[in-house]
């Protein structure tokens, strides 16, 4: 049976990629099976199909997910591109380290894009490459780039290659402008745009992966809610990939970082080579998980 990847659905069909076939997409009906099973498929799903004839089939199996993002609803996410501008609006770490706990704790690999450097004067563009150093000491892969000179986009490419992408930051960062650099067929609306045409917030829009090189992205941003919802302090912990390595230092094996005596984490801050801004929003995370009411 073929085997291939939903990247729409609408009214009732899917719209599956062949994995065997390049740039074959067949419109699948899904027959019902899945209301046996309670399964609803997402797009992102790698499904295996019974293809009618070159243009129609229907779905037969949903293999099992990776993951599963609810807004915009879309499974198998390798990949978040998390975009933050340098300059209007400022770059903001507190925002940033809190996307990365809730990308780290979904096992989706982040990547970092630091956007419109070409507003930046000599200063400033010093002050962004000493944040980006700090995120490359940890371990994460950030790029610089301006959708406006285009540059750093050529680095961004290798990125998206074979993997299903999602965008995600503040509204204004150059999501949209980045993708439409990316792919210049798109002509997504960049936020300017569609205020003036009034697509407001309560539009509702099917998410949908489109084909850039050999990877799929989703024209929808992901992560609109940043709640530490299925997070505990313990899970937290190993979102901070810096901590977690010299973990096994502290004292306690347990320890949370917060009130232990000798603890490493705590004696790298002191030391700088734990950014203090870094320790701060972790420590503010805690307090948010620990202070986080039941939810029944
Ligand atoms: P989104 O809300 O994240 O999708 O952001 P948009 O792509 O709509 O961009 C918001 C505003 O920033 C628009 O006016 C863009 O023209 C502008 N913008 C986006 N990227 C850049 C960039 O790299 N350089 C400059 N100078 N402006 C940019
Ligand atoms: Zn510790």
């Amino acid at each position: 049976m073929p085997v291939g990847k939903i990247i729409k659905a609408l009214s009732g069909f899917y719209y599956v990629l062949n994995e065997e076939q390049e740039n074959h997409v067949v419109q699948c009906r899904g027959r019902g099976v899945f209301r046996k099973n309670k399964i609803t498929p997402l797009v992102g799903d790698r499904v295996s199909f019974q293809a009618e004839n070159d243009a129609e089939g229907y779905i037969l199996e949903v293999f099992e997910r990776k993951n599963e993002l609810v807004r915009p609803p879309i499974a198998n996410v390798d990949q978040a591109i998390l975009v933050f501008s340098a300059i209007e609006p400022d770059f903001n770490p507190g925002l940033l380290d809190r996307f990365l706990v809730l990308v780290e704790a979904n096992d989706i690999e982040p990547l970092l894009c630091i956007t419109k450097m070409d507003l930046l004067n000599e200063a400033q563009t010093q002050k962004i490459q000493e944040y980006a150093e700090d995120y490359r000491k940890i371990g994460y892969d950030v790029l610089l780039t301006s959708s406006e000179t285009e540059v750093g986009l050529e680095l961004l490419r290798p990125f998206l290659e074979k993997k299903t992408s999602v965008f995600a930051g503040q509204s204004g960062v150059g999501k949209s402008s980045l993708l439409n650099a990316l792919n210049p067929e798109l002509q997504l609306k960049t936020s300017n745009i569609s205020t003036h045409l009034g697509r407001g917030k309560h539009t509702t829009r099917h998410v949908e992966l489109i084909e850039i090189g050999s990877g799929l992205v989703a024209d929808t941003p992901g992560f609109s809610s940043l709640e530490f919802m299925d997070i505990e302090v313990e899970g937290l912990k190993e979102c901070f990939p810096e901590m977690q390595r010299i973990s096994q230092e502290c004292k306690f094996r347990a320890c949370l970082h917060m009130n232990e005596p000798k603890c490493a984490v705590k004696n790298a801050v002191e030391d700088g080579d734990i950014p203090s801004y870094r320790y701060k929003n972790y420590k503010q995370f805690h307090e948010e998980i620990k202070d986080r009411k039941p939810r029944y």
